[in-house]
């Protein structure tokens, strides 16, 4: 499943601007590949076994181009990644006053898979962690769970430029191992958060969560989601303006589980990572940033993932409250070139 291409640069169209990425995340990919900090999810037993020095960078601008280092054909499941996918997906559906009775947005502080509900509301706090990620899969309209599953898997082929398909192992051992799950699922139906049968809300979201896409498809969801929700391979829309603007505003304020205020303030853009070891950033107007590296530290963010994105927005300006400034807009690598400059001075 993996095409290793550890010290390879892809890219196409390259332009003398772009260039600039390509030799970013290049530089970042080798001062990270050595970074052996964090461990790999366990808790569901398949994400155990895959092997830990995996590693891609993968950059899809919003004109096209596309910048690719690494393990980038290795495929993986997304795990909590589907979640903002599926609000997305949600609220095109039904509307955001729909959508907010059975969700809040609010940051949690509180792990991922915690069995806590907003205490004034009862409702899940977001969409990006479990207990709104499946208040949210038990929105997604259709007939039956394959309607579903099938209107899921064509989302998400969208932002792809492909449909993806479910591991049918990973989804196997999510569903043996999941009572975390199940119990927050259960009290969510005591709120009527949950109306619809618990084992196929959960089965539907075990098998979002086992969605897999290599770290070169991610970016392009990524991109998609920076292109105004419109594919930028395909020219396809993906989502609309409306639902995108939700969907980037709770990722930016609770993508990365209870390390979400320091990633705004380090990093300053739209992300979410997942479990599965995959990390995406959304640089609105600009480009999709994915990262895949399984270590993840202890709030289950990917180790390496957190790093080259904290000095990638460092080095190309991303930071939504730097870019447009003189500086950085204008030259999206000014620090990253002026420090390169004064070292080799
Ligand atoms: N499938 C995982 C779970 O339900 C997703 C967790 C995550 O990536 O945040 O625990």
């Amino acid at each position: 499943m993996t095409e290793q291409s550890d010290t390879r640069i892809f890219s196409i169209n390259q332009g003398d601007a772009n260039m600039r990425i390509a030799s970013a995340i290049s530089e970042l990919h080798l001062r990270y590949r050595d970074l052996s900090e964090g461990t790999v999810a366990d808790y569901i037993p398949e994400l155990s076994k895959v092997d830990p020095n995996l590693f891609a960078i993968s950059v899809v601008t919003t004109d096209g181009n596309q910048y690719t280092v690494g393990d980038d054909g290795h495929v993986f499941t997304m795990q909590s990644l589907a979640n903002p996918f599926v609000f997305g997906m949600v609220l095109d559906a039904l509307g955001r006053e729909h959508v907010r009775q059975f969700v809040g947005v609010e940051p949690t502080g509180n792990p991922f898979n915690a069995i806590v509900l907003d205490r004034a509301t009862n409702r899940p706090m977001n969409p990006m962690v479990n207990a709104g990620a499946i208040a949210v899969t038990g929105l997604i309209p259709g007939d039956n769970p394959t309607d579903r599953l099938n209107r899921l898997l064509a989302t998400f082929g969208r932002y792809i430029g492909k449909e993806p398909n479910v591991d049918i192992d990973v989804f196997m051992s999510e569903k043996s191992t999941g009572d975390r799950n199940r119990s927050i699922a259960y009290l969510m139906r005591n709120f009527g958060t949950l109306t619809r049968d618990i084992d196929e809300v959960l089965d539907q979201y075990f098998q979002q969560c086992s969605i897999s896409v290599t770290c070169r498809d991610l970016a392009c969801m990524a991109a998609t989601l920076a292109a105004g929700g419109v594919n930028p391979h395909t020219g396809e829309r993906a989502i609309s303006r409306t639902a995108l603007r939700d969907v980037l505003t709770i990722m930016y304020t609770c993508g990365l589980y209870e390390s979400s205020g320091t990633w705004v303030h380090g990093v300053g853009i739209p992300a979410k990572s997942g479990v599965g070891g995959g990390l995406f950033a959304v640089v609105p107007g600009k480009m999709g940033i994915a990262i895949f590296s399984p270590r993840l530290d202890k709030q289950g963010n990917s180790v390496r993932g957190v790093r080259v994105c904290t000095d990638l927005a460092r080095l190309l300006n991303l930071h939504l409250f730097v870019a447009g400034s003189e500086t950085g807009f204008d030259d999206p690598c000014k620090d990253w070139h002026d420090a390169a400059a004064n070292h080799g001075s």
